[in-house]
């Protein structure tokens, strides 16, 4: 059974791998000259950068994926876990390590806010109980159609994850320090969406970052995206970059193969689509080609944020620097409305990652460090200019402390409409649609389509969501589908 992916993203790479591995015959189509995706390296005069996925958690999710192909997992990612993780700074100077060490954690929350210390043990369990009920429920499985929600044992488990509270009530149940509680609503950034308005299930990742660990492959995370390509090429995946397809061919109520760029026909026995399928699905089949999924749904989908992203080398190592730093905004509510509202702010967070902090031999002439700010989706309009807000960005942190901007060496920087222009993301968002609401978080789009039974998809717009993890996840479950394998537990 010859199988297409269309999009060498984390997510087809990772079902190519898991098909392929049950001697299924796979061919998959990248329009970029490399594979992985977002999780894209940017080597710049020596300065190794990893765009995309930065913050590394479940290790185990990639590490399977190598295991399948017979690949030793130890050897091919050099996972280190970095203990004290995150440095959450704030405009008045205060500072919060975040760390996976529970007893570091309690000693900086007893100075700052006693009672939660004394709560800390509980509100892990807390999260632990979200994330191993939503692994349970949602995260090995593929959604197909509306009846896959109507199962009891899923209804029962979406009432235990907190769907109606908001992320910031749920993290003000637990700390009364306000910098505390702004720091883990970070966490709904990494789903591309605002925490006064996404479900506390999402707080599952604090167990992820806060017990589980953060993790950064050592020579770049973007090694995870080179085994991956390792473990196709092993299995016998045919791998074809710069190779668009340009139309999925429907004979009747199937696709029978894709037209490429180049104008060549290519046959297939089932379809994978991996590239993000707001933005693919209408540019691979006409309107009425997909009666469900039309313009006007699509159109009434809500983006999660997009971002703008300085890649800065610099001549030092900057001591004030952590691996993972963040410089909060004064006001972060009024972010996260401003953001909502389709405009850039003005104040914004500042995400700073500098893996050679952990790994210098990635970076050996300074610091590399990867600036992210969120930025509004689809708003390029009402954008100011990105030299502009790269000099906002660098008044911020020197301001803060952080004198980046008079040790660059070199730089680039990549705004919402390059994001969307490279990966074919809709409207520049980096995890499909936003999960600000309730229909949009419980309901993304469905791994298999309503029209053509032939027809799958996976990544970071579809079940189970956004995140590198999740969309690794997304690639073997639609896998696990094809080949009738059964992966949810009653
Ligand atoms: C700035 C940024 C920071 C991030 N930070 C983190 C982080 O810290 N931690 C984390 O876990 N995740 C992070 N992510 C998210 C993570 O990168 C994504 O969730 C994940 O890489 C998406 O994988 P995917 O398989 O869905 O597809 P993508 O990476 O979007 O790949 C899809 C591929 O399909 C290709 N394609 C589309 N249409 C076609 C076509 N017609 N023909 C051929 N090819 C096509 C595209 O070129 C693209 O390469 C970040 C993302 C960004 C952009």
């Amino acid at each position: 059974m010859k199988t297409i992916i269309v999009g060498g993203g984390l997510g087809g790479l990772s079902a190519a791998i898991y098909l392929a591995k049950e001697g299924v015959d796979v061919h998959l189509y990248e329009k970029n000259e490399h594979f992985g995706g977002k999780m894209m390296p940017i080597n710049q005069d020596g300065y190794h950068f990893d765009f995309g996925p930065n913050t590394i958690t479940m290790p185990h999710v990639f590490k399977d994926v190598l295991s399948q192909a017979g690949l030793n997992p130890n050897e091919e990612l050099p996972f280190l876990s970095i203990e004290n993780h995150t440095r959450n700074q704030f405009t008045d100077g205060t500072t919060i390590d975040f760390s996976s060490n529970p007893s570091f954690m309690k000693e900086q929350l007893r100075e700052i806010d006693p009672k939660a210390a004394s709560h800390y043990d509980e509100f892990l369990q807390e999260v632990e109980k979200l994330y191993h009920l939503s692994n349970r429920y949602f995260l090995n499985r593929t959604f197909s159609s509306w009846k896959d929600y109507l199962s009891p044992p899923l209804a029962r488990a979406m009432t235990k994850v907190r769907p109606l509270q908001s992320m910031d009530r749920f993290f003000k149940h637990y700390f009364n320090h306000p910098q505390m509680v702004q720091a883990l609503n970070r966490y709904a950034t990494y789903i591309g969406s605002s925490p006064y308005a996404s479900p506390a299930t999402f707080a599952m990742i604090a167990h992820l970052e806060l017990s589980d660990g953060v993790y950064y492959v050592r020579g770049g995370n973007t090694k995870i995206a080179d085994s991956f390509v390792k473990a196709a090429k092993k299995l016998g995946v045919h791998l074809h970059s710069s190779t668009e397809v340009e139309k999925l061919i429907v004979k009747r109520d199937r696709i029978s193969g894709v037209k490429l760029s180049t104008g060549e026909k290519v046959e297939a026995d089932r379809v994978i689509v991996n590239g993000d399928l707001l933005e693919a699905l209408p540019a691979l089949l006409t309107e009425e080609e997909r009666p469900s999924f039309k313009d006007k749904k699509i159109r009434s989908v809500d983006p999660s944020t997009s971002a703008f992203v300085i890649t800065a080398g610099l001549d030092t190592r900057l001591d004030s620097l952590n691996h993972h730093h963040v410089l909060f905004s004064s006001n972060y509510q009024e972010e996260f409305q401003t953001l909502r509202q389709g405009e850039y702010s003005f104040d914004p967070t500042i995400y700073i990652s500098t893996s050679s902090k952990t790994d210098p031999d990635v970076s050996p002439k300074g610091d590399n460090c990867f600036i992210l700010v969120n930025a509004p989706a689809d708003q390029e309009h009402n954008a100011p200019s990105a030299s502009a807000y790269r000099d906002l960005i660098y008044e911020k942190l020197y301001e803060a402390g952080l004198p980046l901007a008079a040790h660059v060496k070199n730089e680039q920087t990549i705004t919402p409409g390059a994001i969307q222009h490279r990966f074919r993301a809709f409207h520049g968002a980096i995890y499909g649609p936003s999960s600000n609401s309730r229909v949009q978080a419980f309901r993304r789009p469905f791994n298999q389509s309503s029209d053509y039974k032939n027809l799958y998809f996976c990544g970071g717009s579809t079940h189970p969501g956004g995140g590198s993890p999740m969309v690794v996840l997304s690639g073997q479950n639609v896998a696990d589908k094809i080949l009738g394998k059964i992966r949810f537990v009653e």
